[in-house]
């Protein structure tokens, strides 16, 4: 027994400092490749800089130059708030972000043309250096509202037009100033990331849209159905209940349960249409697919219910996985949702690039206006109709807006962080259904300090002054 427990010692020490040299060589193998690293991003930038010294510029809806390098060196937004607002969409030139218009469009912004013809033409003008013009779909004094709006919390905001999918604002916070990025200084911890496009969210009760279109068009469906939220008394043990113990809303009917939005009743209408139905519904929304944006990539939303767990699928249905479900989606997904209800079912193609201009000003490249997917037609008009009452009479009256009508589904999220503390999200997703005002918008906030509803509700309302 001795000699055993001798020889175990033996071989615990041995693993031990096997270990630890193991974890020595990793270190040392991580500096040496940073430095690397650092040398070789070093060469570029200044081949970058240098590359972009007669770059085009990129231009905002609104006309306002968000990257130039008319005075030989590439400079930016001039004002910091739409700097900030613009950071992830417009990127840098040294491409420390990626999947940004500096980036994705580096070929047309330094003129590398495969079009010969072309290329002697702006030679023999003296012009051959210089590159094209980008011209965005985005508004940058819309995303500047949003940036600031959102007051420094961590999230993203989506406006975009339902019936032409370009996209007004795709605002991520936190950010920081591109000349921050190019020299790597004073970047806040996950700022460099494209929440808008690429955050993948937990719906929350947003998802109640798809849960209400899953049961209206399945054979589960009941006009008459009824159900009493205690509250806290889940829908089935260890099923769906309220978050917050003081909501409890009686009996309610589909009407009263989207406009409070009663996990009780939803969390029975899940287990009523099933998990392939919720999938099935959710995929006709986008789910699962492409967005099909042009240039940049934004993250495909999942979702995939676990099968024969009532609990779980009660969850699923109010948007909040447990077990091995999962759900989730981009804002600017989210947006594109509300829009399709009120674009009478057409989901269109979302776009950031309007078009592209050459230095002789010839304008090339212009975006086209596609349908994406046609949500359920059997299910669109009542979907509007619900959020429509959701924002008059609901949980999302904060959106509203003074002689507009608008539409609406709110969420919160409880989700834990890397320390393990319960964290809150809200979120929201709306449009404006008055005719001549095509817009639907998406708010999520990692914090349940603000209201997602009131930030849709001002962005709503400054578009409505702007107009169609
Ligand atoms: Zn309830």
């Amino acid at each position: 027994m001795k000699q055993l427990l001798r020889n175990v010692k033996i071989i615990l020490v041995f693993f031990l400092i096997l270990s630890v040299a193991t974890l020595a060589g990793l270190v040392v193998q991580q500096r040496r490749s940073e430095t690397h690293f650092r040398a070789v991003a070093g060469e570029n930038k200044q081949i970058l800089r240098e590359r972009y010294r007669q770059a085009g510029k990129i231009i905002a809806a609104d006309g306002v130059i968000l990257a130039d390098s008319s005075s030989g060196e590439r400079a930016y937004a001039a004002d910091p708030q739409v700097a900030l607002a613009m950071l992830h969409i417009v990127g840098d030139y040294t491409h420390n972000i990626t999947n940004t218009i500096e980036s994705q469009l580096q070929g047309p912004l330094l003129g590398n043309r495969s079009d010969l013809l072309k290329q002697l033409n702006l030679d023999v003008r003296g012009l051959g250096y210089r590159g094209d013009d980008v011209h965005l779909t985005i508004s940058s004094s819309l995303s500047s509202r949003a940036y600031q709006l959102m007051g420094g919390q961590k999230g993203a905001v989506v406006l975009l037009n339902y019936r032409t999918g370009d996209v007004i604002a795709a605002v991520s916070s936190p950010s920081t100033l591109p000349a921050n990025v190019i020299s790597w200084v004073n970047i806040p911890d996950g700022s460099l990331f494209n929440r808008a496009l690429n955050g993948r969210f937990i719906p929350g009760s947003t998802f109640k849209i798809i849960t209400t279109s899953a049961w209206l068009g399945s054979a589960a469906y009941d006009a008459a159905l009824h159900v009493d939220c205690e509250g806290h008394v889940p829908v089935i043990e260890s099923g769906a209940f309220e978050n917050y113990a003081a909501a409890a809303h009686g009996r309610v009917d589909l009407t009263a349960a989207f406009c409070n939005s009663c996990n009780i009743f939803y969390g029975q209408v899940g287990m009523d249409v099933g998990a392939a139905s919720l999938e099935a519904e959710a995929a006709a929304f986008g789910f699962g697919r492409t967005l099909g944006l042009p240039y940049l990539t934004a993250t495909a939303s999942r979702i995939q219910v676990t099968r024969d767990d009532l609990p779980l699928l009660s969850w699923a249905a109010v948007g909040q996985p447990a077990g091995d479900t999962v759900e989730t989606m981009s804002p600017l997904h989210l947006a594109m949702i509300a829009g399709a209800v009120a674009n009478d079912g057409r989901m269109m193609v979302p776009h950031v690039v309007g078009s592209l201009t050459d230095p002789l000003g010839e304008r090339y490249g212009e975006r086209e206006v596609r349908t994406l997917l046609n949500v359920p037609a059997r299910t669109w008009p009542t979907l509007k109709q619900l959020m429509t009452a959701a924002v008059q009479n609901g949980t999302g009256t904060a959106a509203q807006v003074a002689g507009h009508t608008i539409g609406g589904k709110t969420g919160t999220m409880e989700t834990r962080n890397e320390a393990g503390e319960t964290e809150i999200y809200t979120l929201f997703t709306g449009f404006d259904a008055t005719p001549g005002y095509p817009y639907a918008v998406a708010v999520i906030l990692e914090n349940k300090g603000y209201s997602g509803a009131q930030i849709a509700g001002d962005l709503l309302a400054r578009t409505a002054k702007i107009g169609p």
